[in-house]
């Protein structure tokens, strides 16, 4: 038996008892007469003490083992004289009768402790080490809490979990696919799949009623920050719904992850739609931890005889309340942070609505004293507050709005990570319209059912980007974590959708037949969602990357640092795949 006891469960009422414990050297300090070393796994740190005086040559074995060795040592638990009352195991220490060094180690590239010394690519390069850290390890072990709890709770609702393929057709729609050759069938690939979106409604086609499964996912996108290749979803779909039924049903699971893992009580959740969300808050995952409500004064502003607000579409700003005594330094990072070519704004006004009543403005040429009170009046500022205006073609401005907004928020820590606002947003738009290939996409799938109201719209060209979608998302602080929608379970409004965003007969055929065919044997009514598992874990743990919450994640460059993939492969490999590779 390599070990009686784990090294995070002893404690004072086991004083006594002979325990056989097996870890790794954290660290040793050797007080001359004494010789300590801290024992650590996976769910704790055990203090072993060593006696020069009661046993000389153990002492010295004792001070021989270099960090990160890997020993078992047996020996009796006994009070210890100082306790540590950091660690639930500091009121004793083991005093060792023997000890076995199971494995030697080299000294680990950096220091293996809850703050490191390591840098990320070199913590990514020896992520089994890094992962010996506690910080890491909690967030696996929080991990694999939250897993559990999606199982129970949909389990527990009469969900199965289903595996669906991995290697699986290629579709052109979405993001670009991760290919993988056929040996078999030289010349044709395998894709992996970005969702498992048509499995799991040809599920529902064959009766399984209702369906989850903790999935990875492949998406060969550019990399943005915290975003990675592979990523697990928590897939869902549910037949015979509407959907209400689906947003009661996960806003339900959220609320159990909430209050299992948080303590925290949520009621129902709010609901905006997405059009609100952009007018709003200039975009479809608000940060709704804090207000700053957009304010648009277009009527009020026009008309003064600044050129810049006289020939913009819109002009909106929002409220920072008790700012109005920002500095010339505050109100030019400001002005700097939306000229940003990532914000990409041209220009900032401020208005000061200072505490004794008076104001100071960017645009008082302009403005005299009762417009800005005009202006104060319409945007709902108080003395004391500072309004930041935009202006410029309507959607663009809310967008660069939105991010004034939430640096504003951050200035003003408002945007707590451990606090919550969840929310659902309702009612996306069907289509999308892309500039470059001057056609409509899906904004969400090619499979998502218009609103039923909306759905003659589908025969009127012009009126394409006004159709609604029975389509959801879930947002939490500003990130969306879910989304889905109620799917097209008719062939005809299906083909229809299909030449909505171009597809010929053959195409679609070609591309969907098999889904289109599984309609046509009685597709029952059908919707679902998924949820970003990685991005959960993340927000849950008030963390802003999801690599922390991955065991081993690519770094941004899509690279796995520590077993260097992807490679090259060998010529022979390349021969058998009839795979011709011309690299510049
Ligand atoms: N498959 C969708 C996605 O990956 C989610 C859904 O519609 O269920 O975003």
């Amino acid at each position: 038996m390599y070990r009686t006891n784990t090294c995070g469960e002893l404690r004072l009422a086991n004083a006594g008892q002979t325990v056989t414990l097996a870890g790794w050297v954290q660290r040793s300090r050797d007080l001359g007469g004494m010789t300590f070393v801290d024992l650590r796994d996976r769910y704790g740190i055990t203090q072993l003490a060593f006696n020069m005086e009661t046993n000389a040559p153990l002492c010295e074995q004792a001070r021989r083992l270099g960090r990160e060795f890997v020993v078992q040592a047996t020996g009796v638990v006994i009070e210890r004289s100082s306790k540590n009352s950091k660690i639930p195991t500091g009121e004793i220490e083991i005093e060792v009768a023997e000890l076995r060094v199971l494995n030697e180690a080299k000294t680990p590239p950096f220091t293996i402790e809850e703050q490191s010394d390591g840098g990320d690519d070199l913590r990514m390069r020896y992520r089994y080490l890094d992962i010996r850290r506690s910080p890491v390890r909690r967030n696996l072990e929080m991990r694999h809490r939250m897993a559990m709890l999606v199982r129970n709770y949909l389990s527990d609702r009469d969900f199965l979990e289903i595996e669906t393929p991995m290697l699986i057709k290629s579709t052109p729609e979405g993001a670009r696919d991760f290919v993988v050759p056929s040996r078999m069938n030289p010349g044709e690939f395998y894709a992996l799949p970005q969702s498992p979106q048509q499995y799991k409604q040809l599920l529902m086609v064959a009766g399984m009623d209702r369906y989850f499964q903790i999935v990875r996912c492949f998406r060969d996108e550019d990399l943005r920050a915290d975003r990675q290749p592979e990523f697990t979803q928590i897939d869902c779909e549910m037949s015979f719904v509407e959907q209400e039924d689906v947003l009661c049903m996960f806003e339900g699971l959220a609320r159990h992850l909430f209050k299992e893992m948080k303590g925290i009580d949520f009621g129902q959740f709010q609901r905006i739609t997405w059009h609100d969300a952009m007018r709003r808050f200039g975009s479809d995952k608000p940060d709704m931890r804090f207000g700053m409500e957009f304010k648009e004064i277009t009527d009020v502003a026009k008309g003064r005889g600044f050129g810049l607000f006289d020939s913009s579409e819109l002009v909106v700003g929002i409220v920072a309340e008790g700012c109005a005594d920002y500095t010339r330094k505050q109100l030019d990072a400001l002005t700097d942070f939306v000229k940003r070519p990532q914000v990409g704004a041209g220009g900032l006004v401020y208005v000061k609505y200072n505490a004794d009543g008076t104001f100071k403005s960017s645009v008082d040429k302009f403005f005299d004293a009762d417009a800005l009170k005009a202006v104060a009046d319409a945007m709902g500022a108080k003395p004391g507050d500072l309004m930041l205006i935009l202006c410029g073609p309507a959607m663009k401005t809310r967008v660069q709005l939105c991010a004034l907004r939430l640096e504003m928020g951050s200035r003003l820590g408002l945007r707590d990570p451990q606090q919550f606002a969840p929310l659902w947003v309702v009612d996306f738009p069907l289509l999308e319209w892309d500039d470059e290939t001057q056609r409509f996409y899906a904004m969400h799938h090619p499979f998502t059912a218009p609103k039923p109201e909306d759905e003659a719209l589908l025969d009127d060209p012009a009126r394409w980007g006004d159709i609604r979608a029975n389509a959801y998302d879930i947002v939490i602080n500003g990130c969306e974590v879910g989304g889905g929608s109620i799917r097209i379970h008719d062939r005809t409004l299906q083909n229809k959708m299909f030449h909505t965003l171009g597809f010929t007969d053959e195409q679609a055929a070609a591309q969907f037949g098999f889904l289109m065919d599984a309609f046509t044997y009685g597709a029952p009514p059908h919707a679902g969602l998924a949820f970003g598992f990685d991005r959960l874990c993340s927000i849950f743990a008030g963390a802003d990357s999801i690599r922390d919450f991955i065991a081993f994640p690519k770094n941004n460059a899509g690279r796995d640092v520590m077993s260097g993939s992807p490679s090259p492969i060998s010529q022979e490999q390349l021969d058998e795949l009839q795979i011709k590779v011309d690299v510049k």
